[in-house]
């Protein structure tokens, strides 16, 4: 990884953390006036899919044929767009992720024309970390070859789950066999990583099931592992038929059960758990979403994307696309965008207070913490300070940590993230 920044800035790569033997993945630039910068990585959204799975609160759209070839043109104008807003931002891309929805379903020509449309307007970062979200039935292998051709170094697929009973229940579109020959092909193509997507406590889900599951996800020699347990999203079928007791969730006790066992056996088995539901092997942490846990800037593209970025007057931006695709697509449907507004969503200023929330509750899920200098600079107040007593009680309790650098949640801790963090907002 290679500093490419503007000159006049200070950088510290990878603060080592003596105390608790954590390297930071955060990268704190620092320019001659303190005006603080952070790593910039880009998040691109691809809202279609081939059928929606019960669980899938994601915004993303099913439709017979869907408007590729328009959504693609969208994309570049909203691309143009944002380049043009961060015009005296210079920094370059640390990562790109390509997510959604399906963007296998993506014709490959359209995935080069949106790379070339990034690498356009914006320099990549050396070894610049460029992932593209793919489900087992639509990344065929000459697919993966050409994105692997065209610069993608990261695959991250979905197959949920090494248990053909367990897909079915999860009403998935793909079956064991394709999820496996999906990582087959990969592996074949030596992308610089590839995750696989797993969720755990479906109805009836043992814990020596899972651990057959979770052997199999090692013994593939994957790189990267994100585990999720099963959660009842509102509005989705999967509550709908839990309100009409269909099927019941497992209770809280087994849930808790799987959770401490995946992060046991996938420590044990020598992957760290950088966060609460990801795990890495060495040199393979996600640098887009530790860049996102992390609270550096983010841009969001498409419908429904987030960003969140410092503008070049030190407030904090935080912009929504619309929900609605033809809203999304209307506002996009012609090369005479206004040059200041955001016509396809809207950007807010984020107040000290949002902003200290937003890092609590992404810092605290992630073994690089809440970093407090970050935090210092950014909301004009310390954490420590601030949540004392709290955290005092919590660190005799075992479920805390803190130094002069970050304060983190321990595995302990991890057990009661949610109710935790809900008590430091
Ligand atoms: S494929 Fe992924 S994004 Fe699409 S509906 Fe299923 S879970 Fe949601």
């Amino acid at each position: 990884m290679a500093n490419r920044f503007c000159s006049g800035y200070t950088v510290i790569w990878f603060l080592h953390d003596t105390n608790m033997k954590h390297f930071s993945y955060y990268n704190l630039l620092l320019n001659d006036s303190m005006y603080l910068n952070l790593p910039l990585t880009l998040y691109i959204h691809i809202p279609f899919c081939q059928h929606k799975c019960p669980y899938c609160d994601f915004r993303s759209e099913v439709m017979p044929v869907w408007p590729e070839a328009e959504y693609m043109a969208a994309l570049q104008r909203e691309l143009a767009w944002r380049c043009q807003q961060l015009a005296d931002d210079r920094r370059p891309l640390h990562a790109l992720f390509i997510g959604g929805g399906t963007p296998s379903l993506l014709a490959a020509e359209s995935v080069a024309a949106l790379l070339d449309g990034v690498q356009k307007r914006w320099q990549l970062a050396e070894g610049c970390e460029i992932t593209l979200e793919a489900n087992p039935e639509s990344a065929s292998l000459d697919k993966m070859r050409a994105w692997r051709q065209m610069g993608i170094n990261r695959l991250s697929l979905g197959v949920q789950a090494f248990d053909q009973a367990r897909l079915s229940w999860l009403e998935r579109p793909h079956d064991l066999a394709t999820a496996r020959q999906a990582i087959r092909h990969a592996q074949q193509l030596d992308f610089t990583s590839v995750n696989v997507d797993l969720i755990y406590a479906t109805p009836g889900h043992t814990e020596q099931q899972w651990q057959q599951e979770l052997a199999e996800a090692m013994e593939w020699g994957v790189q990267h592992l994100s585990c999720y347990a099963l959660t009842v999203e509102r509005g989705t079928p999967l509550h709908r038929r839990w309100q009409q007791q269909l099927w019941s969730p497992l209770d809280e006790e087994q849930e808790s059960r799987l959770f401490c066992q995946t992060r046991t056996q996938l420590q044990q088995g020598g992957w760290h758990g950088y966060e609460i539901s990801n795990f890495a092997r060495e040199g393979h942490r996600c640098r887009h979403n530790c860049n996102y846990w992390a609270y550096g800037d983010y841009l969001g593209v498409g419908l429904a994307a987030h960003g969140k970025w410092m503008a070049a007057d030190g407030s904090l931006l935080r912009s929504c696309n619309h929900g609605a695709l033809s809203a999304y697509l209307a506002a996009l449907a012609d090369d005479t965008l206004p040059e200041q507004q955001h016509p396809f969503g809207q950007t807010q200023t984020l107040s000290p207070q949002e902003v200290g929330q937003e890092m609590i509750l992404l810092g605290l899920r992630y073994d690089g913490g809440v970093e407090r200098r970050l935090y210092r600079q950014l909301t004009g107040s310390d954490l420590v300070e601030q949540q004392r007593a709290l955290l005092t009680l919590w660190q005799e309790a075992g479920w805390v940590e803190w130094n002069e650098q970050r304060v983190r949640l321990t595995e302990q801790g991890y057990l009661r993230t949610d109710a935790l963090i809900s008590r430091l907002h």
